[in-house]
Order: structure tokens, then C-alpha cells, then sequence
């Protein structure tokens, strides 16, 4: 049997564990790879690898010019690659082949521009008294510990990756035990484009003992979290005990606001890719419309008429507009879900079901007559299930819309610029949208506020996350402070 190795310190190994995983397309249920399953010990290995690239061999005192050569390069064949790319990932998380493609265009954009970003101008200098030039320079935090989920794997995975590489950073990454097929073909062109050994390396296995270890480990001086707000508590927790510098991005459970003045075709085709695209498995998806009475009506039975038509399928289909969900266990979640909306009394308006006898495929579903208190409205499910609030007010809008634990993301529909203006900068939320969803883009930060997260991806911001702040202080008039006076002997 063939089983795929990781990536440790410039080699490909398999496992101290000798064990495989079986990887699965959830669209057809078939294994589709082995992947290697490390063990702590195997982790272990790579943080000393990292370790050692970092404060040994001096990657971190590597000009910014070459980094960023190494990293255009990579970029440059990422970009030859995107449809053999995309395939994999569709056949690895399920997503359709559209979003596939979008997502690995999206990944070589993020290694170019953080490639382009590090060359650029930084620091700052100091206006201060007593003949002192005081200025600040950015210097790499040093081993990084990355750990990424499955519902986009290569992006989650290179928005880490090229910032850290970029700034000076060594690099140990995990991918979600589900998805690491693109990741470890990415780690193809790394090898070919020829990193130090030891400066990025890529660990396989289970995050409760392999995530914990990254999490941990007292030589990992930053560890870099996309996934589960619980998960993201236990790493906070891990993190502690060495004071290591933490980035969390969670999840959320955000509100697409619709005024009744919103332009109509507009916002129900803003509603329905808000929760639908990449089936839901989205941290910043518009998972709770929240609707102007006024407008409820004549708006609920289009979107609902529009969600039955979506396509679901496999992925690898043309015609195919929403694909399974990423297990059979986290589709059982999302059913689940869905029976407690029920009990709970919404209204289910459409969807609701298990799709075909193979794969994990979910109805679009949409449940109305919800109330603030459920717990469809109040946690993430992470699926295709959208609920809808109503609101008679801007005023009880925002309320809603901030009635929650969480502040990823939220938008606003309306034709009134001042109002949108006005609920947005209500909204307690770090990604956020006018007339729009989703749209965001590696220039701007990424993240939350609440127990969505800590810290910022993407943009000059996800640069500096993996960087140091040093004050430099020089003396311009070399000569005794005369703080203690010199006395004779
Ligand atoms: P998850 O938290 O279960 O797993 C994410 C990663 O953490 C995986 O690699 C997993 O192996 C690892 N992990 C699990 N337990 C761990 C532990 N104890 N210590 C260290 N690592 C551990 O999340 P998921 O189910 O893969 O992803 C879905 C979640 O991710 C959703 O909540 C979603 O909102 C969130 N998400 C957030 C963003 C964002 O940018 N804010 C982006 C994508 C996904």
C-alpha cells in the first residue's frame, strides 16, 4: 500500500507510529489516499527541526529579498498547477470544483503578496529628548506552531504558511486529519523550490495528542489557530504555560441584516450564497438572516423557492452549485442540528434531510419563526441550515445582531448609505459588508472580535503577527550620564 509521508526537516517520513489514515472524498465515500499518522513524538521532531533552522542555522537573518525569491518561486509553481490542485481538494473536502479553483488562485495571490510585503519599507522612527534616535524595527517571533482546519485546507494553510516564511519565521504546520492531501502536494513544491531544511515542516495526526503538542511544546515560541472556538480555548489553555504569542480565528455565527428598502434581487442572492457557498462549512458564514418584518412575506418564499433549486452534487460536476459536507460524523452534527430546531418549534421551511444514499450531502435547509433563545439561533452548525429572525426596528436589528457570543462577521442590505453606515459601526464584528457577502481579500485583515478570535490574518496585519517589536536606542553624544557621581578612592 501506498502511504503518504510528511514533510520533517527537509525529508519525507513516515510515522515512528508505523499507522495510516485512510483519506475519504465525501462525495463518494471512497479512499481516495493513506496518509502517514504522526504521533506527538513525530511533532516533537519537527518543532526541533524548526527549532534549529530558526536559532542555529539562521533563517530568521536571512535577507527578506531571498525569502521572498523562495516564496515567488513556489507561487509561480502553485500557479502552473491550479486545476491539478483544485481537483484534489474537491476530491479531498468535496467542495465544488469553482470554489476549488477560486481557493487555489486565492493561496498563490497570498504567497505573492506576502513575498512583494516583506521587501517593502518598515519601522519607525522616533522624535525623542536627550540627544537620543530611538526607532523600532520587526523582527521574526521565531518557531511557529500552525495548526488549520479542513473546510478551505490550502488557504487556511498558505495564510499562515507565507506571512511566517516571509517575516523569518520556522515553520510546523498541521492540517485537519480529515484534509491534508493539498497541503502535502504543496509541500511537493516546497521541497523542489529547496527551503533550509528544517524552516517549514509539515506534521500529520490527530489534534487532541499532535495539535496538543504543537500547542505546548515549550520551544514553539507562537502558535497560529484557524478552527473551533472550543478547540481554540484548549490551545489557549496549552499556550499558557510558556507565555507563547497565540493567534485564534474561530468561528461565528453572523447576521445578515435586510432592510426592507435593501434592493430585493440583491439581497436574496446575498442571502442564499451568505450560507450556501462551500455548503455552509464557512467561520464567517451569514448564518442567521435577520429580516425586517415588513419585507418577510414577499422575501421568505423566493429564497426558499431559490435554495430547493440549488444543484448539490459531487463537486468534480460542472453543474454542481453545493457539495457534501466534509464527514459522515460532522453530517450527522448538522442533522442533528436540525432535529433540534425542530423540537425547539421553528419552522422548518425547506431542506432538513439527508440527499442520496452515498456521500454526506445535506439539503439546503431554512427554518423560520425562530426566537433569540434557541439553540439553532445562538450556536454555530457549521452547514447548510440558515435561520431566519425578524426585526421591526434598526435599533432592534443591532440588538440582534450583536445578541450573540460571537463577532466574526456581519452585513447590512439597505439603500440608505447613511444607515448601513450607521449599523455597521454598531455591528461588534471584525469582517463586515455593505450590499454584499463574503467578498473579502488578502490585502484586508481577517478576524474576530468576542469569542471569535484573537488577532488578525491577511494584510499588513497577518505580516506583523508573526513578527517582534524592538526598541533601539542610540546615544548621540557618546559620554558619562553622570547618574551617580564618580567618587575618589
Ligand atoms: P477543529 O477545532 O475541530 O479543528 C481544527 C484543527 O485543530 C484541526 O487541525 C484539528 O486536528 C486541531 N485540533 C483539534 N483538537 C485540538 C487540540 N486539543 N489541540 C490542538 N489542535 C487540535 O475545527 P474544524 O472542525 O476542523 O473546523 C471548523 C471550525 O473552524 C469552525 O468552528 C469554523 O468556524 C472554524 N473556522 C474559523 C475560521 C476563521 O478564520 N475564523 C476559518 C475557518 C474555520
Amino acid at each position: 500500500m501506498n502511504v503518504n509521508k510528511m514533510y520533517i526537516n527537509g525529508q519525507w517520513v513516515l510515522s515512528k507510529s508505523g499507522e495510516h489514515r485512510e483519506i475519504i472524498n465525501p462525495a463518494t465515500e471512497e479512499v481516495i489516499a493513506n496518509v502517514t499518522e504522526g504521533t506527538v513524538e513525530d511533532a516533537r521532531e519537527a518543532i526541533h527541526a524548526a527549532y534549529k533552522a530558526f536559532y542555529e542555522v539562521g533563517w530568521g537573518e536571512t535577507h527578506a529579498r531571498y525569502r521572498a525569491q523562495l516564496l515567488f518561486e513556489v507561487a509561480d509553481k502553485l500557479k502552473q498547477q491550479i486545476e491539478a490542485f483544485a481537483l484534489l481538494e474537491t476530491k479531498n473536502n468535496g467542495k465544488p470544483l469553482r470554489e476549488s479553483s477560486y481557493d487555489i488562485a486565492d493561496a498563490v495571490n497570498q504567497l505573492e503578496y506576502y513575498a512583494g510585503l516583506i521587501t517593502k519599507p518598515t519601522g519607525q522612527v522616533y522624535d525623542v529628548p536627550d540627544d537620543i534616535q530611538a526607532y523600532v524595527v520587526r523582527e521574526p517571533i521565531g518557531v511557529v506552531g500552525q495548526i488549520v482546519p479542513w473546510n478551505y485546507p490550502l488557504v487556511m494553510a498558505v495564510q499562515k504558511i507565507a506571512p511566517a516564511l516571509a517575516a523569518g519565521c520556522t515553520v510546523v504546520i498541521k492540517p485537519a486529519e480529515h484534509t491534508p492531501l493539498s497541503l502535502m502536494k504543496l509541500f511537493e513544491i516546497i521541497d523542489e523550490v529547496g527551503f533550509p531544511p528544517g524552516v517549514v515542516n509539515l506534521v500529520l495526526g490527530p489534534g487532541q495528542t499532535v495539535g496538543a503538542e504543537i500547542s505546548e511544546n515549550p520551544l514553539v515560541d507562537k502558535v497560529a489557530f484557524t478552527g473551533g472556538t472550543v478547540t481554540g480555548k484548549k490551545i489557549m489553555r496549552a499556550a499558557t504555560e510558556t507565555l507563547k504569542n497565540v493567534s485564534l480565528e474561530l468561528g461565528g455565527k453572523s447576521p445578515n441584516i435586510v432592510f426592507e428598502d435593501a434592493d430585493f434581487e440583491t439581497a436574496v442572492d446575498y442571502a442564499l450564497y451568505a450560507i450556501f457557498a462551500n455548503q455552509g462549512q464557512v467561520c464567517s458564514a451569514g448564518s442567521r438572516l435577520l429580516l425586517q418584518d415588513s419585507l418577510y412575506e414577499k422575501f421568505v418564499p423566493e429564497l426558499v423557492k431559490r435554495a430547493k433549486a440549488i444543484s448539490v452534487g459531487n463537486g468534480l460536476d460542472a453543474n454542481t452549485e453545493m457539495g457534501p459536507l466534509i464527514s459522515k460524523p460532522h453530517m450527522e452534527k448538522v442533522l442533528d442540528y436540525i432535529k433540534v430546531g425542530i423540537a425547539e418549534g421553528a419552522e422548518l421551511l425547506c431542506g432538513g434531510n439527508r440527499l442520496y444514499e452515498k456521500g454526506y450531502y445535506v439539503a439546503p435547509t431554512i427554518f423560520g419563526k425562530t426566537k433569540p433563545t434557541m439553540r439553532i439561533v445562538k450556536e454555530e452548525i457549521f452547514g447548510p441550515v440558515l435561520v431566519i429572525q425578524s426585526f421591526k426596528t434598526e435599533e432592534e436589528a443591532i440588538r440582534l445582531a450583536n445578541d450573540s457570543i460571537y463577532g466574526l462577521a456581519g452585513a447590512v442590505f439597505t439603500a440608505d448609505g447613511a444607515k448601513a453606515q450607521r449599523v455597521i459601526r454598531k455591528l461588534r464584528a471584525g469582517i463586515t459588508w455593505i450590499n454584499t457577502y463574503h467578498l473579502t481579500f488578502n490585502e484586508a485583515p481577517w478576524g474576530g472580535y468576542k469569542q471569535s478570535g484573537i488577532g488578525r490574518e491577511l494584510g499588513t496585519f497577518g505580516l506583523e503577527a508573526y513578527q517582534e517589536v524592538k526598541q533601539v536606542n542610540i546615544n548621540l553624544n557618546v559620554c558619562p550620564s553622570g547618574w551617580f557621581s564618580k567618587k575618589d578612592e
